[in-house]
C-alpha cells in the first residue's frame, strides 16, 4: 500500500507540471481566458468550498454557463494543483452517449490533450479512456451498469449527474442507488447539475442539500406564437380573439386537475376544434393546406418552410435552430427543404441536422460560423435544447413537440409519440435564441396551447414500461423492485410495476418467486431491451446468428427503408422486392442488409442504396452495432469464435422466424381472415392495423394465422411498424406464454409433442440444441 502511494504521488507531481505546463504556453493561457469569460468562472471558489464541506450539492445555471465542461474540470484541476491528482477519480454522467462523447472531446481540448488521457468517455459499447484518465464523462446508463458490479462505487471520488431537470428514468434511478450509497461512502462527493430552476426538489431529497446557482446573462428574446407567425408569413388571422378566449376558458383550468397523460390528448383535441372553429384568411398559397389541416397532432412541414423563407428574406443576419421531434421529421423536412429555391441554395443557405446520431464531421460544422451570407440552419431534436450550446443561434423555431415515449399502465402499451413539450421545455428553447445577441422565438403552436402546457415534463419513470429497469433493480440485488422504486423522487404506479414484473416472469427472466433467472442474469448483462437480449440468446443459442444480429441491431437502431412522401409507392415496391414471399419485414432488412454488404465489396453500396431507397447512414449505423454486439455475445461466452458454429443454422428460415418470435412474444397479433378482408387482433383484442411500409401490408391474404410485431405505434389507431408472419407450432413453442417459469420449463414440457406440431426441419434443430440450451440455463 505505501509503495502504491508513493507511485500515485509521483504521478500526481508530473500531473501537476503538464498541467502547468500547458496553461503558461500560448493556446493553453488563450483557453484559460476564454473559460475565464463563462459565467461559471465568477463562481468556482464557492462551489470547489461547498463541494469540500458538503456531501451533496445541487447547482443550477443557464444552459451554457459552463456547468458541464468546467465544473467537473475545476475539481479535476484543483485536486492536481494541490498534489493529489493521481487520487481522485471524477465520474460526470451524461443523459446521452453523444453528450458524453463530444463533452469529454471538448474538456480534453481545453487541457490542451487527447482524448483518453486524463479526460476520457465511456457509452454502451464504446470509449476512450486510459490509464491516467481521472474525469470520465459517461452517459447515466454506463455508471448504472458500474454500480452493479461494484455498488460501493471504490476507487471514485466525485459523481456528477448533470441534466437532472430532464428526470431521465436512470437519472432517476442513480439518484435512488446513490442516495442510498452515500450512508455508506461518507467520503464520496455527488454534485447535481441542472438548467432550470427546480432545484428545491432535488435539495430535499437530499435532506436539504444546498444549492448554488450560478447567474448568467442572456439577452431578450422576442415571443412570437402561431397567431403572429401566420400574420407575418402572410396569413391573417380574423378569429385570434376566439383563440384567446379559448385560452382563459374556465376548461383549461379544469384540465390541469386531471391526469397528466389525459390532459394532454384532450388539450390537443380541444386545439383541433379552436383551429376548426377558427377561420383563416389565407394570403398565400403553398401553406393553405397545412393550416387548414393545422392537426396539433403533426408538424407542419410547409408552416415551417414559410417561417424558414421569412427569416431568410426579411430578417437580420443570424443563425437559426429548428426543434423537431426525431430523426424521421428531420430528415424529411430536409429533403423538403432541399428543393425548395432559396432555401436549398446552398451558396445561401447551409443546412444542418443535429440529433443522437448524426456523423462527427457534421458535428463540427454545427459549431462553426458559416462563410458571410450564407445563414446556417439546424434542424435539431430537443438534444440542441439543454446539452449542445451553439454559439451564433439568433432566431429559434420551436415546433412544440418532442419525442417522448408515453406509457398506458392500464392497457399496458408503451408508445413512442410526439407530444406537447413542459413550459420549462419551451422557455430552454426560447433561451437559445439569446445567447450572443437579442433574438427572436416562433413557437408554432398559439399561445392558448402554451398556456396549457405542464410546468415540468412529467418523469421518465412515470411514462415508460419498467422492464429493463426492473431486470436491474433485481440484478444490483436491491430490495423487492416495488419497494426500492418507492423510494424514488417520484415514485412509479404499483400497477406499471406490476405490468414490468408480469412480462420478465413472461420471458423466463424472473421465476415465481421475483428472483432472478439464470436466462434473466444474461439478460441483465446484455446493454439492450430484455425483449432483444432475449433474441440475441436465442440466436446464438439455437446458430443462426447473423440474421438475428441483424434484425436486433436493426430494431434498437432504425428502419433503413426510407419512406419519401413523393415516392411512396416506388419505395413500397423497392421493399417488397427483398421479401420474397415471406411475409416478414425483419427477413426484408436481414435481405436487405446482406445485399448492401456484397454491394459493398463490388463498390456499388451507393447506388444499392439509392435504387432500393435505402439509407446508407443507417445501414452503417446497423451494421457498427451488429459488431459491437457480436463482442458482448463473446464476452458473455455465449458464442464462440468460430463464425461458422454460431451461423450453421442461418439458411433455416423457419428457425429464423421462431427465433424471431420468441425475442417479440408478447407482440403477436392473429390475422383474422373474413370474406375479401383481414384484420389483426392483438392479445388483448385490440384492433391493430399494418404500417403503410411494411411488406405484409401489400397482400390481400397472409398464410399464416399469426404476425408478430416489434413496434406497436399509437397515432389515430394503433398501428404495427413491422412483423413477421408465423405459425402455430412457433408461437407454442417459443412465444413465452405456456412455461410461467423459465423458458427451459415449457420447452421440456412440450419436447414430446414436437413431432406433432413441427415442420421437420425446426424439430430436427430444436432437438439437436435443446441440449445446449439446457446447459446454458443452468450454468
Ligand atoms: P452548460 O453545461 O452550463 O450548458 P457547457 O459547459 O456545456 O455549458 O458549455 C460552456 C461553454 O463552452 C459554451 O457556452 C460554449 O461557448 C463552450 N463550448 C462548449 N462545447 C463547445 C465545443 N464543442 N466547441 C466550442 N465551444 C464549446
Ligand atoms: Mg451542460
Amino acid at each position: 500500500a505505501h509503495v502504491m502511494e508513493k507511485i500515485l504521488y509521483r504521478k500526481s507531481f508530473r500531473m501537476k507540471n503538464l498541467q502547468r505546463t500547458w496553461q503558461e504556453s500560448p493556446e493553453g493561457s488563450k483557453m484559460l481566458t476564454f473559460r475565464k469569460s463563462l459565467p461559471a468562472y465568477r463562481e468556482k471558489e464557492r462551489l470547489l468550498s461547498a463541494i469540500a464541506h458538503n456531501q451533496v450539492i445541487v447547482i443550477s445555471g443557464e444552459t451554457g454557463c459552463g456547468k458541464t465542461t468546467q465544473l467537473p474540470q475545476y475539481v479535476l484541476e484543483s485536486e492536481i494543483e494541490s498534489g493529489r491528482g493521481a487520487f481522485c477519480n471524477i465520474i460526470c454522467t451524461q443523459p446521452r452517449r453523444i453528450s458524453a462523447m463530444s463533452v469529454a472531446e471538448r474538456v480534453s481540448t481545453e487541457r490542451g490533450e487527447n482524448i483518453g488521457e486524463s479526460v476520457g468517455y465511456k457509452v454502451r459499447l464504446e470509449g476512450m479512456r486510459g490509464k491516467d484518465t481521472h474525469l470520465l464523462f459517461c452517459t447515466s446508463g454506463i455508471l448504472l451498469r458500474k454500480l452493479l458490479g461494484d455498488r460501493n462505487l471504490n476507487g471514485v471520488t466525485h459523481v456528477f449527474v448533470d441534466e437532472i431537470h430532464e428526470r431521465g428514468m436512470n437519472e432517476d434511478f442513480l439518484l435512488i442507488v446513490l442516495k442510498d450509497l452515500l450512508s455508506r461512502r461518507k467520503d464520496l462527493r455527488l454534485i447535481l447539475m441542472s438548467a432550470t430552476l427546480n432545484a428545491e426538489l432535488f435539495s430535499n431529497y437530499f435532506g436539504d442539500a444546498p444549492t448554488i446557482h450560478i447567474p448568467g446573462f442572456t439577452y431578450p428574446v422576442r415571443t412570437h406564437f402561431l397567431e403572429d407567425i401566420l400574420e407575418s408569413t402572410g396569413y391573417k388571422l380574423t378569429s385570434s380573439n376566439q383563440l384567446d378566449d379559448y385560452g382563459q376558458d374556465k376548461l383549461w383550468k379544469t384540465q390541469r386537475q386531471l391526469m397528466p397523460r389525459k390532459r394532454k390528448n384532450q388539450i390537443t383535441s380541444l386545439v383541433e376544434d379552436a383551429l376548426k372553429n377558427s377561420s383563416f384568411e389565407c394570403y398565400g398559397s403553398r401553406t393553405r393546406d397545412s393550416l387548414a389541416n393545422w392537426n396539433p397532432d403533426c408538424i407542419g412541414f410547409n408552416l415551417i418552410e414559410a417561417v424558414l423563407c421569412h427569416i431568410c428574406r426579411k430578417e437580420r443576419p443570424g443563425a437559426v435552430l429548428v426543434f423537431m421531434t426525431g430523426w424521421d421529421d428531420i430528415s424529411c423536412l430536409r429533403d423538403q427543404l432541399k428543393a425548395h429555391p432559396l432555401l436549398g441554395d446552398p451558396n445561401r443557405v447551409s443546412l444542418l441536422t443535429c440529433h443522437g446520431s448524426m456523423a462527427t464531421s457534421e458535428q463540427k460544422l454545427i459549431f462553426e460560423r458559416p462563410p458571410p451570407n450564407v445563414r446556417k440552419i439546424v434542424l435539431a431534436t430537443n438534444m440542441a435544447e439543454a446539452s449542445i450550446t451553439i454559439n451564433d443561434i439568433v432566431f429559434v423555431v420551436d415546433c412544440g413537440k418532442a419525442k417522448e415515449t408515453t406509457y398506458d399502465a392500464l392497457n399496458n402499451t408503451p408508445c413512442l409519440l410526439p407530444s406537447w413539450i413542459s413550459k420549462a421545455s419551451a422557455r430552454q428553447r426560447r433561451g437559445r435564441a439569446g445567447r450572443v445577441q437579442p433574438g427572436e422565438c416562433y413557437h408554432l403552436y398559439p399561445r392558448c396551447v402554451y398556456e396549457a402546457f405542464n410546468e415540468y415534463q412529467l418523469p421518465e419513470l412515470l411514462r415508460t414500461p419498467l422492464n429493463s429497469l426492473c431486470l436491474q433493480i433485481k440484478s444490483l440485488q436491491l430490495d423487492s423492485i416495488g419497494k426500492f422504486l418507492c423510494a424514488a423522487l417520484q415514485p412509479p404506479e404499483p400497477l406499471a410495476v406490476q405490468n414490468a414484473v408480469d412480462f420478465l416472469k413472461m420471458i423466463g427472466a424472473l421465476d415465481e418467486n421475483e428472483n432472478l433467472t439464470n436466462l434473466g442474469k444474461y439478460l441483465s448483462m446484455l446493454p439492450v431491451d430484455p425483449k432483444l437480449g432475449k433474441m440475441l440468446i436465442m440466436g446464438a443459442v439455437f446458430r443462426c446468428l447473423d440474421p438475428i444480429l441483424t434484425v436486433v441491431s436493426g430494431l434498437s437502431v432504425r428502419d433503413p427503408f426510407l419512406l419519401p412522401q413523393d415516392k411512396k409507392d416506388l419505395a413500397g415496391t423497392a421493399k417488397s422486392r427483398f421479401s420474397a414471399k415471406d411475409y416478414s419485414d425483419h427477413m426484408a432488412l436481414v435481405r436487405a442488409y446482406e445485399g448492401w454488404k456484397d454491394a459493398e465489396r463490388e463498390g456499388s453500396a451507393y447506388e444499392y442504396c439509392w435504387r432500393n431507397f435505402l439509407s446508407a447512414q443507417t445501414l452503417q449505423a446497423i451494421h457498427t452495432l451488429r459488431k459491437q454486439f457480436g463482442y458482448i455475445l463473446k464476452d458473455a461466452n455465449l458464442v464462440d469464435l468460430d463464425a461458422r458454429t454460431c451461423n450453421s443454422l442461418s439458411h433455416n428460415q423457419s428457425l429464423v422466424r421462431a427465433i424471431i418470435c420468441s425475442g417479440l412474444f408478447p407482440g403477436i397479433a392473429s390475422v383474422v381472415h373474413r370474406e375479401s378482408s383481414m384484420s389483426f387482433k392483438t392479445m388483448d383484442d385490440g384492433q391493430v392495423l399494418l404500417y403503410a411500409n411494411s411488406v405484409n401490408a401489400k397482400y390481400q391474404t397472409i398464410p399464416y394465422p399469426w404476425l408478430v410485431f416489434g413496434e406497436k405505434v399509437k397515432m389515430n389507431t394503433v398501428f404495427i411498424r413491422d412483423s413477421t408472419g408465423v405459425s402455430d407450432s412457433i408461437v407454442m413453442l417459443f412465444g413465452g406464454a405456456l412455461g410461467k417459469g423459465e423458458m427451459v420449463g415449457h420447452l421440456k414440457m412440450l419436447d414430446g409433442y414436437i413431432d406433432l406440431f413441427m415442420d421437420p426441419s425446426l424439430a430436427e434443430c430444436f432437438v439437436q440444441l435443446k441440449e445446449e440450451l439446457d446447459k446454458l440455463i443452468q450454468k
